[in-house]
């Protein structure tokens, strides 16, 4: 990591730990949101989101494709939550900020989440740069063309990249390009990475999956050691 001059985090479930449940919060509205708009039973929502999970890589993304869903409508009303959950992490901050370079928050979620997170956090100084979901025009993470538009938005050299990510496919790209990947394997019994429950599921996945350079449950141990 040493010629690392670009520190790319993701948002949810990597800055702060999935735990403290502010992401199934978020879940429950988006079924809500299924239910509401489509006039469908929550078992039918369900099936509905794992359908759009898989097709499109988010409900939003199908949700606009076959539905012509307004993603401003959709991404307000999921983030209609209490964000108290969130906890000030100032020592993290700290680390963030002690990194040598350019911080950004790379993110499938809109603007308006970001804040209220970063705030939440305590971390809102703690990046230069953020790049959200409607820069993509909702297009989320992993898809390719995203990474490009984001990298031409900073201008960030390939070998001067790292990447902090919960979900590991959304890392098969970055290392593709050459940025250092660092997979954040918290929160387990939480994890939106289906099928990992286990230590070994982890090593599992890293020796399966070459697109991992690290892995670490600890993002703050982590940055700490790389002064
Ligand atoms: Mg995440």
């Amino acid at each position: 990591m040493k010629n690392i001059k670009n520190w790319v985090f993701d948002l949810d479930n990597t800055l702060y730990k999935a735990e403290c449940g502010l992401f199934d919060k978020v879940h429950i509205l988006m079924g809500k949101f299924i239910e509401e708009k489509l006039g469908l039973q929550p078992g039918e929502a369900q099936d509905l989101r794992t359908q759009y999970y898989h097709k499109y890589g988010t409900t939003l993304r199908g949700l606009m494709s076959e539905h012509n869903i307004d993603p401003d409508e959709y991404l307000d009303y999921v983030h209609q939550i209490n964000y108290d959950v969130i906890v000030p992490n100032k020592s993290l901050s700290e680390s963030i900020k002690n990194l040598d370079g350019k911080k950004y928050i790379f993110t499938n979620a809109n603007y308006g989440h970001v804040v209220k997170v970063l705030d939440k956090l305590k971390m809102t100084d703690a990046f230069d740069g953020c790049f959200d979901i409607s820069e993509s025009n909702y297009v989320p993470k992993p898809h390719i063309d995203i990474y490009e538009d984001f990298q031409k938005k900073f201008k960030l050299p390939n070998n001067e990249t790292a990447m902090f990510e919960d979900l590991h496919i959304n890392l098969k790209y970055p290392y593709e390009l050459g940025w250092k990947t660092v997979w954040i394997t918290n929160n387990l019994e939480y994890n939106l990475n289906r099928d990992i429950k286990t230590q070994s599921d982890i090593e599992k996945v890293m020796n399966e999956k070459k697109y991992i350079n690290y892995t670490t449950d600890q993002l703050e141990n982590f940055l700490n050691t790389l002064k």
